[in-house]
């Protein structure tokens, strides 16, 4: 379990150069709620642990182009105290927040949720069908990438050697926009989904969608967008035949596993009720926002 170094750097050029310069296996450190558990029961091992905590800018939410940015260090609890965030992303902050518990909430971090790949992460959906970024730093400079460019399969990412990301970009919201993040679990609270879906909507003036996105976590080994069920969307208000149209896509999109939590059967068809679902809680919001 024991790291045989543990660095706390203050600054990104810092954490840079200890991941650049470790010996043996490095892993970043943020909110820890993954790794360290991982790490006792012996699935990951780290000769060198860099927590980025200390890294006063990756704890800050601040307004970019209109949209927002939102360092890697920041935890659920920060998000959901963000009011400004939460009107313009409920869904991102609803994914979010579901991570855990109280304790948990004050821990844990949307990159640690995205870099620990594992297909039914919270976070991940509602950023998805947002369109996020993520900045990425490392030793060959900083680049910028999709969030769904980062998990490559369970438990693997596409982070090369000493990179880590460090920024979450959220873009500017139009008028008549919103989303919404709702997820199946077998118990009341602190479980794994069996289902996630999020769906971000824009809307003209009178009600019609005009944009749309849809993407479900824990029916594949990624997070799987659903393109057909956000055209179902397009054009419509949201009627009886475009939420079936959506649900029908929603299940046809589901390569699910089969387990303890849940059947093929049981995920597929659970897909579909979660994404009328979801849109629906969407739609209401982006009615109301001018
Ligand atoms: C009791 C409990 C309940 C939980 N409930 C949920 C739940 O309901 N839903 C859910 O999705 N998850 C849940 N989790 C899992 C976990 O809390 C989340 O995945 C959390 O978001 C991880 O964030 P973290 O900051 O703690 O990550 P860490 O544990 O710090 O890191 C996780 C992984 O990502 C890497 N990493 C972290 N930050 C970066 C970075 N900036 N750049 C590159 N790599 C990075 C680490 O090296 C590690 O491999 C739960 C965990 C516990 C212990």
């Amino acid at each position: 379990m024991k790291a045989q170094q543990y660095e706390a750097p203050d600054s990104i050029d810092k954490a840079v150069a200890l991941l650049a310069a470790a010996k043996g296996q490095a892993r970043v450190l943020a909110g820890g709620t993954d790794l360290l558990i991982q790490m006792r029961v012996g699935r990951l091992s780290a000769d060198t642990i860099v927590d980025i905590k200390c890294i006063a800018e990756l704890r800050k939410i601040s307004r970019e182009d209109g949209g927002f940015k939102i360092g890697a260090a920041v935890s659920g609890a920060e998000a959901d105290e963000h009011a400004e965030l939460v009107a313009h992303w409920p869904g991102v902050v609803e994914g979010w927040e579901l991570i855990g518990s109280t304790q948990i909430q004050g821990r844990a971090t949307l990159a640690g949720n995205l870099c620990n790949a594992s297909p039914a992460a919270d976070g991940v959906p509602a950023l998805i069908a947002a369109g996020a970024q993520v900045t990425i730093v490392g030793p060959n400079g900083s680049r910028k990438v999709p969030v769904e460019a980062i998990p490559t399969g369970p438990g693997r990412n596409s982070l090369a050697k000493g990179e880590f990301v460090t920024y979450f970009h959220l873009p500017k919201r139009p008028p008549h926009s919103s989303d919404a993040y709702l997820r199946l679990i077998p118990r009341t609270e602190m479980d794994i989904a069996v289902v996630g879906c999020a769906v971000n909507l824009t809307l003209d003036a009178g009600g019609t969608c005009t944009a749309a996105s849809v993407a479900l976590g824990a029916v594949a080994p990624t997070v799987v967008k659903v393109p057909d069920g956000a055209k179902a969307l397009i054009g419509t208000k949201l009627d009886a035949a475009a939420l079936d149209k959506l649900a029908a896509a929603a299940s046809a999109a589901c390569k699910p596993i089969d387990d303890k939590r849940g059947t093929v059967v049981y995920r597929t068809k659970i897909a579909g009720v979660l994404a009328r679902r979801a849109a629906l809680i969407a739609y209401e919001r982006a009615r109301k926002r001018a």
